[in-house]
């Protein structure tokens, strides 16, 4: 809200004098002013032009100041529109109380004191404006936390990711490995996994250097992901051009099947590597391994016999898949 802001003082009163007698005292105040005769007239204009302050006349036949108010308390938007009754009875206890408990901010009585109408109306606008300053902070600050939610999540996701080539990272493996271990052995289920290892990779980045190589690894990445079809198998970068598939769920010869889809398909990339010493394309090798967990195993095991079966794959030549049952 700028300092410019205008603020709008609606009068309400059934008497004509008295709405222009009171329009020619706030005249000089540097508001807006609007006019209504009646309760009803009063309600239309408050639900479509945005009121600061409301002099209601309680006095009023058909609907009182008071019924106005009650009306006005009772929606939302309008409920916190400040109040200040008008009324030429008494100052008898009951009728102030009244005003009080529908909200009202204040009482002026009849004959209306000009100086004390000035200066309380000064007040209430100026609290007004206060509060509705305090409203945008509030707005702006419940933007701020909100934004700062959505980043929060996001840095916790980017922490679970492979900077490189946005599979998860090893220290997600290593939650899941324990999850799934967990899983399969309550469960009684075989649980996979798929060690693999581009081959000749140091050369690869030696010939082509170190941007492409990112690129092949992006690109081998991409196409694990897409072979490995099941929604809980997962992919993870296990290390600088390794990376591993957990199978919860599948047996032997469902993972081998799988892991020769990964090889199959990489070497269908054709991604050129002329210092690879077996095809002139980019290839890797693959490690399987199944268990049926039991709490009684080591688990690592598991992991430690896909990494044997990889290192075999490499020295019967790579591009191949090993595997055997732990
Ligand atoms: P092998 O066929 O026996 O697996 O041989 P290799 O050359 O692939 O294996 P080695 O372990 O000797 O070399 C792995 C190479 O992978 C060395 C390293 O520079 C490269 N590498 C590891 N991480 C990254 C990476 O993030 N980006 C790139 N470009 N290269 C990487
Ligand atoms: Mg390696
Ligand atoms: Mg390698």
């Amino acid at each position: 809200m700028n300092n410019d802001y205008i603020s709008t003082i609606l009068i309400v009163d059934d008497t004509d004098a008295n709405l222009i007698a009171l329009s020619a005292l706030l005249e000089s105040e540097d508001v807006n002013i609007l006019q209504a005769s009646s309760g009803n007239e009063a309600l239309k204009i408050i639900l479509t032009n945005k009121i600061d302050i409301v002099l209601l006349d309680v006095q009023m036949p058909v609907m009182n100041g008071f019924e106005v108010a009650e009306i006005l308390r009772s929606n939302n938007k309008t409920k916190n529109i400040p109040i200040i009754f008008i009324t030429a009875i008494s100052k008898e206890e009951e009728y102030v109380f009244k005003g009080y408990e529908l909200g009202a901010v204040d009482y002026l009585y009849k004959p209306i004191k000009n100086e004390l109408l000035k200066s309380k109306i000064k007040v209430f606008l100026r609290l007004n404006k206060q509060s509705k300053i305090i409203e945008e902070k509030n707005f702006e600050l419940e933007t701020i936390i909100e934004k700062l939610k959505e980043k929060e999540i996001e840095i916790t996701m980017l922490a679970r990711l492979d900077g490189l080539t946005g599979v998860y990272n090893r220290r997600v493996f290593n939650e899941d490995f324990i999850d799934e271990w967990a899983r399969n052995s309550r469960n009684k289920k075989n649980l996979s996994v798929i060690m693999i290892d581009i081959d000749f990779f140091k050369q690869y980045n030696d010939t082509y250097g170190h941007l492409e190589g990112d690129n092949a690894l992006i690109e081998v990445a991409k196409e694990v992901v897409k072979t490995v079809g099941r929604s809980y198998d997962e992919v993870y970068r296990y290390g600088g051009e390794e990376f591993v598939v957990l199978l919860p769920e599948t047996d032997y010869q469902g993972a081998f099947f799988i892991a020769e889809k990964i090889r199959k398909n990489i070497e269908k990339l054709k991604i050129e590597h002329s210092g690879s010493k077996n095809l002139n394309y980019l290839t890797v090798s693959l490690g399987v391994s199944t268990c049926i967990p039991d709490d009684k195993m080591n688990k690592m095991e598991l992991l430690d016999v896909a990494d044997t079966m990889l290192y075999k794959a490499k020295s019967d030549g790579r591009n191949k898949t090993v595997g055997n049952l732990f």
